[in-house]
C-alpha cells in the first residue's frame, strides 16, 4: 500500500479550501484542513504534514507568525500562498523561511508542481549532510561540476568567474526554489555587504552570457521580478 503524503492547507476562504481538497485528494494526497492559525498549530505539531500551503491572511493571525514560529523548532515544507501581488509579502515570506511562494488565482498543475518541488527538497535535504556539496547537477546541456568548481555548457567549460561560480552553485543547492536577492548577495558577498542588487545584476548578466543560448529568454537561470532568482530543475 502506498504511503500517502500529507498536506495541510491552511485557509480560512471555504470555497478555496474545497478547491484545495478536490484538487490534492485527487492526486493521491492525504489532505487536513485548518482555518484559523490556531487550528493550524495544533495540527502541524500532532499529525506532522509533509507539506504545508498557507495562507496569509487569516482571521485570527497574520500567516507570516505562523511561519516564523514553525521555522524556530521545524524545517517542514511551506508554500505560502498569497492573494497579495506585493513582491514585498513574497520576499519576506522567502526570507522567514518559506520554501515557495503561490499568488492566487493560481492553475492546478502550479499548485502540484509546487507541492512536489517542496516535498522532493525536504526529502534530499535530509539525505545529504549539510553544507557539503559534491558531485554533478545537471540540466539539459549544463553541468554544475561541485567537485571542480566549474559549470560547462554544451561540453564546454563557460569560463565563469570565482563569484560567479559561487552564484550558480548556490541557486543550484536550492534548485527550483527562488532565492532573494538580499539571501544571495549576504551568502556571496558576506553579512557585511550594503544591500544592493546591481552588483548581483552585474554578475547575473555575465552568467547569463556566458550560459544561456539567448540571454533575454533563458532556459537555465530565471528571474522572479522584484524577488530573485531561480535556476532549474535538475534532469
Ligand atoms: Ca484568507
Amino acid at each position: 500500500m502506498d504511503i500517502k503524503d500529507r498536506v495541510l492547507v491552511v485557509e480560512d476562504d471555504k470555497s478555496i479550501r474545497n478547491f484545495f481538497r478536490t484538487v490534492l485528494e485527487a492526486n493521491n494526497y492525504d489532505v487536513i484542513m485548518a482555518g484559523t492559525g490556531t487550528e493550524a498549530y495544533s495540527l502541524i505539531t500532532s499529525r506532522c504534514p509533509d507539506v504545508v500551503i498557507l495562507d496569509l491572511g487569516l482571521p485570527d493571525m497574520d500567516g507570516m507568525k505562523i511561519l516564523k514560529n514553525v521555522r524556530e523548532w521545524s524545517g517542514m515544507p511551506i508554500i505560502v500562498v498569497s492573494a497579495r501581488t506585493y513582491e514585498k509579502d513574497k520576499v519576506e515570506a522567502l526570507d522567514l523561511g518559506a520554501d515557495d511562494y503561490i499568488t492566487k488565482p493560481f492553475g492546478t498543475s502550479e499548485l502540484l508542481a509546487r507541492i512536489r518541488t517542496a516535498i522532493r527538497h525536504a526529502r534530499a535535504a535530509c539525505l545529504a549532510p549539510e553544507g557539503i556539496q559534491t558531485g554533478i547537477f545537471r540540466s539539459g546541456e549544463m553541468v554544475i561540476d561541485y567537485d571542480k568548481h566549474r559549470v560547462y555548457i554544451d561540453g564546454r567549460d563557460a569560463g565563469l568567474t570565482q563569484n560567479e561560480y559561487k552564484i550558480v552553485s548556490l541557486l543550484g543547492k536550492y534548485a527550483g526554489k527562488v532565492l532573494t536577492y538580499d539571501f544571495i548577495i549576504k551568502e556571496i558577498w558576506g553579512p557585511n555587504m550594503r544591500t544592493d542588487n546591481r552588483i548581483l545584476r552585474v554578475n547575473m548578466a555575465n552568467i547569463r552570457r556566458k550560459i544561456e543560448k539567448n540571454p533575454a529568454q533563458p532556459e537555465y537561470l530565471f528571474t522572479e521580478v522584484g524577488v530573485g532568482y531561480r535556476i532549474v530543475d535538475p534532469d
